[in-house]
């Protein structure tokens, strides 16, 4: 029996592996190409040896070394994290940046979407009131209020969407002058920024907490949109309300007036992240997420990648690719930041893969971060954004950030991100209320089951039914239809919202 098509894919010609596509995997005795036969059941999205790999010698896949055999490892047999070891991080100090010719981008036009036009220059994907909080001892009264206000007042102003209530753990028991305090203080600030809310968000404080109100807003003098329970000219639980409700109806009346208008695709800030990741990711999602990340920037747009620990192993291909030294030394700046962090905690990168992304094929985070950057495309990479800082320049950004996806997502929001796409294999129903979350699935069987889910199935790319090309033009229009209200993804139809968390790397007291 001759091998049929397509049973397993290989990356890269120079691959030893190949990943089984299969979706019920393949049985002891299966037939590969050029006469190998499986020497043990293999389930699918695993990796199976396509030749004999000698103790010692590498594991590869995506023309890179994801590993060394411990053992002779037949060619058909099963290639795991059991057998092989995860090699050595890219030494930082070994990765150095030549200055290079900047590969030219094609410029792509005649794409627009209809989007809301901020004062700022920003554009929004959707109409949201977003209330803000200086400290959480006053979410209780914010989660009261957010409820009222939709049940009483949204039905009034039809052209708002949503009200949002960024309810964050952080502003009281602080060390708010250590230096890494500025990270959440920055994010909670930049997200109160984010596109989406139209310059109308407001404050609840309690009154003596640590980090001001006033601290969050600096840049604004009128502070009629700041309000402290402690107020003494409220008498009792009531009047708050009352006062809550007053204000956020002043800016639901503005927030009513915006319309959607014709916008290019360079108001686009698109975050990319993946989540619940399996071999499949680096195979079909990620690489049609990067292929449609491309066509943003050649549209003049931005994108963001972010996931530091999911970048590390392959920070040796990503450094190239900045536009100069200084990008290339911010890049290595933020990996080492985050080797430094991992040490500290007494943990290092082998902490990132979860049980899940091993079922899923995924030996260990080197093969995870080689699948991981497919979604960055081919772009050079024009600057590099610490956590919590915004977005600084149109085109290919990494914004450094922890790979947990809603607290990636979080960052990605304070960057001032305005779509998200969010490529997953063994599936989440993750999604954030603030921006739409567009979920890619990496392979059908997914798709199938988690049929209301899932926005988009990169799954046909596996058996070759769909090229990356075909599939990357197809989820640029979707983004594109999404970011213009036309078409709403799941977790908006669902109504699945995650919660925001903070990277906080400082102390509390
Ligand atoms: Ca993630």
């Amino acid at each position: 029996m001759s091998a049929p098509d397509n049973i397993v894919i290989k990356t890269s010609p120079t691959d030893n592996v190949g990943i089984v596509s299969s979706p019920s995997g393949l049985e002891k005795g299966a037939p590969l190409p050029e006469g190998i036969v499986t020497t043990q059941s293999i389930p699918m999205g695993h990796k199976v040896a396509l030749a004999n790999i000698n103790a010692g010698d590498p594991v590869v896949r995506y023309g890179q070394e994801i590993g060394y055999a411990k053992s002779l490892l037949l060619a058909g047999s099963w290639v795991n994290e059991t057998n092989m070891e995860m090699p050595k991080p890219p030494d930082l100090d070994d990765i150095h940046f030549s200055p290079h010719p900047v590969p030219k981008v094609e410029p792509l036009t005649g794409y627009t979407f209809q989007g809301f036009k901020n004062a700022d220059g920003t554009v929004g994907t959707k109409n949201v009131l977003g209330i803000t909080i200086s400290v959480q001892c006053v979410a209780g009264m914010t989660n009261y209020i957010t409820s009222k206000i939709k049940k009483e007042l949204l039905p009034l102003y039809p052209n708002v969407d949503d009200v949002v209530t960024f309810n964050h753990n952080y502003g009281c028991g602080i060390a708010i002058d250590a230096p890494a305090a500025m990270i959440p203080i920055r994010t909670i600030r930049h997200i109160a920024q984010n596109p989406n809310f139209g310059d109308e968000v407001m404050i609840v404080g309690l009154g003596c907490e640590k980090l001001r109100p006033e601290r969050l807003l600096p840049d604004i003098s009128d502070h009629s949109s700041i309000l402290y329970l402690q107020d003494e000219a409220f008498v009792g639980f009531e009047e708050m309300v009352d006062g809550i409700m007053a204000l956020a109806e002043k800016h639901l009346k503005k927030l009513n007036q915006r319309k959607r208008e014709t916008c290019a695709v360079s108001d686009l800030v698109v975050g990319m992240q993946c989540g619940g990741s399996d071999a499949f990711s680096g195979l079909t999602g990620n690489p049609a997420a990067g292929f449609a990340s491309d066509l943003i920037v050649r549209a003049g747009g931005t994108v963001m990648f972010s996931e530091v620990t999911e970048v590390r192993d392959a920070i040796h291909l990503l450094v190239p690719r900045a536009v100069n030294e200084e990008v290339a030394a911010a890049l290595k700046k933020e990996m080492k930041w985050y080797d430094d962090y991992l040490r500290a905690g007494q943990a290092d990168r082998s902490a990132n893969t979860s049980p899940g992304n091993k079922r899923g094929g995924l030996s260990n985070i080197v093969e995870k971060a080689l699948g991981s950057i497919a979604k960055s495309g081919t772009s050079p990479i024009v600057d590099v954004v610490a956590p919590g800082e915004k977005i600084r320049t149109k085109g290919l950004n990494f914004v450094a950030t922890p790979a947990s996806d809603f607290v990636c997502g979080t960052l990605q929001l304070a960057a001032g991100m305005n779509m998200h796409v969010f490529i997953t294999g063994r599936g989440t129903p993750y999604g954030l209320s603030m921006v739409p979350v567009i979920k890619v699935s990496s392979n059908s069987k997914l798709n199938d089951r988690w049929f209301d889910l899932i926005d988009f199935n990169a799954g046909p790319i596996a058996f070759g039914e769909k090229t990356i090309e075909e599939m990357g033009w197809e989820l640029f229009h979707l983004i594109l239809d999404v970011a213009s209200g036309t078409k709403k993804v799941s977790t908006d139809k669902l109504g699945l919202y995650n919660d925001l968390v903070l990277f906080n790397p400082g102390p509390l007291t």
